[in-house]
């Protein structure tokens, strides 16, 4: 079905990282794919949405509002067959496109998305309260009072730090951020610790480092290392570059035994 299909091993469906990025690198293209997201025509068998619906050549250049016919069909074809496939009814995104759309979507927003405050749960580490920022895409909960988890490897007092899209900041309490956070989190964890990366599916590589002359208390860091933990697991995925570096203990709590455990 695809001619391009190549037998390299870091191709896309048959569009490799450097290509896909010079595709997508068009207003006109990624126009054609908002147009086509926003009008629901989609690829069949989506999640919930088995719906076929296209939108004609003619009707699609319209509301992207191109009007020379020859450059709107070159911007086109471009993105066919692997962001857009034509149908014998029309164009549809096809399941690259829609993850190019949801992408856009969830790093979009409000700017100043924000939430601020502390959480009703204390520091587990001492027992001081925790609050809240949200700077540069990045959710933190951090205790007000000690180094909290991390030492070193994290801002001072962080307990919980990760990448959050703005918009899942829309209506949600401090406690409701956490919630999410935590959730998210698990769930990245969970498919790490099975060799599966979140992103892109690929294999996931992990290594264990251990601090040799390991001396922390549990009321200071370790000289050595600068952090609590002596052990500390790192998950890479060597095809996009998705990674985590937690403590062991923290790595265990993706393991499916455990969370039943638990
Ligand atoms: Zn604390
Ligand atoms: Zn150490
Ligand atoms: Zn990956």
């Amino acid at each position: 079905m695809d001619e391009t299909q190549s037998a390299s091993a870091t191709t896309l469906g048959g569009v490799s990282p450097e290509e896909a990025f010079a595709i997508l690198g068009d207003e006109t293209r990624l126009n054609i794919i908002r147009v086509l997201w926003r009008a629901g025509a989609l690829h069949a068998y989506d999640d919930i949405d088995d719906s076929t619906s296209t939108i004609s050549f003619s009707e699609l250049r319209r509301r992207v509002d191109v009007d020379d016919n020859g450059r709107f069909n070159y911007h086109l074809s471009k993105l066919v067959p692997h962001f857009v496939r034509k149908t014998a009814d029309g164009y549809r995104l096809s399941g690259g496109g829609k993850r190019i759309a949801r992408t856009v979507i969830s790093i979009a927003g409000d700017h100043d998305a924000t939430v601020a405050g502390e959480v009703s749960t204390d520091c587990p580490v001492c027992g001081a309260a925790v609050a809240v920022t949200y700077e540069d895409q990045w959710l933190r909960f951090a205790c007000t009072e000690c180094p909290g988890l991390f030492g070193d490897a994290a801002p001072d007092g962080t307990l919980l730090n990760a990448p959050f899209p703005p918009p899942g900041l829309a209506g949600r309490t401090p406690d409701d951020a956490l919630r999410a956070e935590l959730y998210r989190c698990m769930l990245d964890l969970t498919c790490l610790m099975q060799g599966v990366c979140p992103e892109c599916a690929s294999a996931v590589r992990g290594t264990l480092s251990v601090c040799d002359d390991h001396d922390a208390t549990p009321e200071r860091l370790c000289g050595a290392c600068g952090t609590p933990f002596v052990a500390w697991g790192e998950l890479r995925c060597d095809t996009c570059r998705f990674a985590k570096r937690l403590p062991v203990e923290l790595c265990v709590m993706g393991l499916a035994p455990v969370i039943g455990f638990l």
